[in-house]
């Protein structure tokens, strides 16, 4: 990935010189900064991380706080079975980041536990720098469990995600201090994962209000289940007398401490990620005020090469401002198509180059990449491979092109991907099947500008807001999606894209023969013949994408939101 957006310095720095004066912190398991730093996993990760470049563009004083997560998620292998094979990522961290000179500590069952700071440099648009912490255990000084404790990402059992929960939260407020940084007036939780913040907090300022008057909680998660939460029975112990008895009837649910609740209980402001998804979260926590800021993307991370040539040339200033992108309907047609077949020919040369896929330049294709999971419904497009393939007969040539993690615990993600892998094997005539090893953000970038049409099939209500169709929209590739989560505001039928199956207003879950079948009717009836037959508008609709959704769609927006409703209201 290119490091114009996302630059370090090389001087060596200390305490507030090293940091500057930010008035947030903004804490998050996860940030994705670009493909070569592996601490993240999808998209909670980089949506912090754009929304970190966001911040750096617009000069917003903020410092973003993570883990170091040495050996990443995992690098995915897929074997001729379609098994995946999950290896440890190779990273050094002293190749890329700097150390600091600060150290912090924090007690995890009565043990001392040293953290080590390390720190990445975002550069903005106009040279405005936003540093990101990197926090690492693995020291000589911890004993041999709590050196681990920053390598793997989502890896482990509870306890040890509990003990990284504590080193992310307490630690990341003690890093603050170690370092100096005496000006941060808002602490804001990316998921509940950074939740244990609060009692660090708390037991500074010992008392509620004044906690409650810094914290910021963004909630991701539309189902109960999916919340973080730990027995109390090894969490009261692990956390000592940080956690005091007072608090547990506000947090903590049938006996476990639920970092939802917790970090409820000491916000101020608290939101979900996109419109639907703060209506989930209400009927979810009632009694709480709960707001929604829709997600967005970073505009020049997420835009392909050609088009930000295209974009520098008739719209200058976007990388700045990415309201600008709505000029993008006075682009001429011509122009707009060959910046995306130059796009389309780099994903056909990269993935014909690796998998001898025999993927043809014309043909219409179809991306799928996202974290493999039952609700996403990865196998949905191929649930009827002898229907598919008739379309392809009828109404033209398909490619369809997969990415995508399944979680090392996750039977049902893994099984989704031995399907896929067997459909590609079987089908024949006019379709093809493709799978991509390995999905990051690098071959995201790729993919999200050289496909022709995005699909996600989300069972809704379950996607809180999804982002990878914004960064297709970006590059005028339309979606064709459930209306769930951040579709359900940019889906003007036939426009910016297509729906799948019941309409906006619908409140019922997800029917998985309703939805195969409008699949199948969008493709063959209006998608492929646009596509083949009608080109002057699919070209049309590709611009609208850019111009509706692109230049709303993006972190430039989304974080002056929370400046005006969460930072500084
Ligand atoms: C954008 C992105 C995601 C998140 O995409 P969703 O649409 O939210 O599923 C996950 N992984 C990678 C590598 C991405 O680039």
């Amino acid at each position: 990935m290119d490091s114009m957006d996302a630059g370090m310095t090389g001087e060596t720095a200390s305490g507030v010189d090293a940091i500057g004066k930010p008035k947030i912190a903004y804490f998050s398991m996860e940030i994705g900064i670009d493909e070569h730093i592996p601490t993240y996993s999808g998209g909670l990760g980089i949506l912090a991380g754009d929304t970190l470049k966001s911040c750096a563009d617009l000069k917003v004083p903020i410092v973003g706080i993570t883990l170091l997560s040495e050996n990443g998620y995992f690098y995915q292998k897929i074997d001729g079975d379609g098994n995946q094979i999950e290896l440890p990522i190779d990273f050094n961290p002293a190749d890329i980041l700097e150390p600091l000179p600060g150290m912090a500590s924090v007690t995890i069952d009565n043990r001392a536990v040293r953290i080590r700071i390390w720190r990445y440099l975002l550069k903005g648009v106009t040279g405005h720098t936003v540093p990101v912490l990197f926090l690492d255990t693995n020291l000589k000084e911890n004993g041999e469990w709590d050196r681990t404790l920053t390598t793997y990402l989502y890896g482990g059992d509870n306890k040890y995600r509990l003990a990284q929960e504590i080193v992310l939260g307490i630690g990341g407020v003690r890093a603050l201090e170690a370092l100096g940084i005496e000006t941060v007036e808002r602490y804001h939780m990316n998921e509940g994962h950074a939740a244990l913040l609060t009692l660090e907090l708390l037991r500074r300022e010992k008392d509620l209000e004044r906690v409650r008057q810094r914290c910021v909680f963004t909630t991701h998660t539309p189902v109960a289940a999916g919340h973080d939460q730990f027995d109390l029975s090894f969490a009261r112990p692990m956390l000592g007398e940080i956690f005091p008895d007072s608090l547990v009837p506000e947090t903590t649910f049938e006996n476990k401490l639920n970092m939802t609740m917790l970090g409820l209980h000491f916000s101020h402001y608290i939101n979900g990620v996109a419109k639907k998804h703060g209506e989930v979260s209400r009927l979810m926590f009632p009694g709480y005020t709960i707001d929604s800021i829709t997600n967005g993307v970073h505009s020049a991370t997420w835009t392909s090469e050609p088009f930000k040539r295209l974009f520098d040339t008739h719209m200058p200033g976007w990388r700045a401002d990415s309201h600008i992108l709505r000029s993008a309907l006075g682009i001429d047609k011509h122009d707009i198509w060959s910046a995306h077949m130059e796009a389309k020919r780099e994903l056909v040369d990269f993935v014909n180059s690796r998998y001898n896929a025999g993927l043809a330049y014309e043909s219409f294709t179809i991306g799928f990449a996202r974290r493999q999971t039952a609700y996403k419904r990865p196998d949905l497009l191929i649930s009827d491979i002898p229907k598919l393939v008739q379309i392809a007969e009828n109404a033209g040539p398909i490619q369809i092109i997969y990415a995508g993690k399944a979680h090392p615990k996750d039977a049902s993600g893994k099984e989704s991907i031995r399907k896929i892998i067997e459909a590609a094997k079987t089908i024949g005539g006019k379709a093809k099947i493709v799978y991509i090893h390995n999905y990051d953000m690098g071959v995201g970038k790729m993919m999200v500008a050289g496909v022709d049409l995005w699909l996600n099939t989300p069972r809704r209500p379950f996607e809180a807001s999804g982002t990878s169709g914004m960064k297709a929209a970006h590059n005028g590739v339309p979606q064709l999606s459930t209306l769930d989560g951040w579709w359900l505001e940019g889906c003007i039928e036939n426009i910016t894209g297509w729906a799948i199956g019941p309409e906006k207003t619908a409140q019922q879950e997800s029917d998985d023969e309703i939805d195969r079948r409008d699949l199948y009717e969008k493709l063959e009836e209006w998608i492929l013949p646009k596509y083949y037959h009608d080109r002057d508008n699919w070209i049309r609709t590709m611009r609208s994408c850019i111009a509706i959704n692109g230049s709303f769609f993006n972190t430039n927006r989304m974080v002056q939101q929370y400046v005006v409703n969460a930072y500084f209201e």
